[in-house]
């Protein structure tokens, strides 16, 4: 059972090197996340001894408790949908927030990180497709939003995250991706201060190929390594 764990990880890398490659990039470049959501921790120890660094959780106290269990040189990234009333919980483990969406919830990152004196790195969500039951901040508001991430002292914006519409053919998401890239292409040229674009996460186990093929470096990979878990 768990060496399918193995097995998954080493197709997903291989993949990985494949779609890099084609947009000549190497694997390196591209940061892989794994996605333990309903996973155990003894689970989630197999992927760590394969070579896994960096983990994302969508659940505030499920991650917290993972978090407090497997302190190891970790990288935690919070990936799921974050309520004002969780980002004390949150702000406690997780190295990368990827969910910002909001003023009001940036605001709220911010004060809770000062209180801990912790500068905060976030990534934030853009809804690419405009879709009405997607979290994430649409195109438009992404100016004001970047502003006033930019006046917070608490919080550092690290890149763009985006949650791909749920199409069965990965190919017809080429051009969400690539709107995406050139979104963060874009935001990158600007140089706002205390706003860097390092990261542009984006890609899960049914899209991650198309994602990177697009110019994607960080994806988001659960099933394709993990295999289908019921809660
Ligand atoms: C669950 C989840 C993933 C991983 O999805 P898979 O299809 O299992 O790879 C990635 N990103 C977010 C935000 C998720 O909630």
């Amino acid at each position: 059972m768990d060496s399918n764990i193995e097995e998954n990880l080493e197709t997903v890398r291989k993949k990985i090197k494949v779609a890099a490659e084609k947009n000549e990039r190497s694997a390196e470049e591209i940061k892989l996340v794994a996605v333990t959501k309903n996973v155990s921790v003894d689970r989630i120890k197999v992927a760590i001894d394969a070579g896994i660094t960096d983990i994302g959780e969508n659940k505030a106290q499920e991650a917290k408790k993972k978090a407090d269990e497997l302190k190891k040189d970790i990288v935690w990234h919070f990936i799921g949908h974050l309520q004002t009333n969780k980002v004390k919980t949150v702000i406690e483990f997780a190295d990368l927030i990827q969910s910002v969406d909001s003023i009001k919830l940036a605001l709220e990152i911010n004060k809770r990180a000062k209180q801990i004196s912790k500068v905060q790195d976030i990534l934030v969500q853009v809804n690419i497709a405009e879709e009405a039951t997607k979290f994430g901040i649409e195109k438009g508001e992404i100016g004001a939003l970047l502003e006033e991430i930019g006046s917070l002292t608490n919080l550092q914006a690290r890149g763009l995250m985006t949650i791909a519409p749920l199409i069965e053919n990965p190919e017809k998401l080429r051009p969400f991706f690539m709107k995406m890239k050139a979104l963060f292409e874009n935001i990158r040229a600007l140089n706002v201060p205390n706003i860097n674009m390092d990261y542009l996460s984006m890609g899960m186990t049914n899209d991650f190929e198309v994602a990177i093929e697009s110019g994607a470096n960080m994806v988001r990979i659960g099933t394709g390594i993990f295999g289908i878990i019921r809660e």
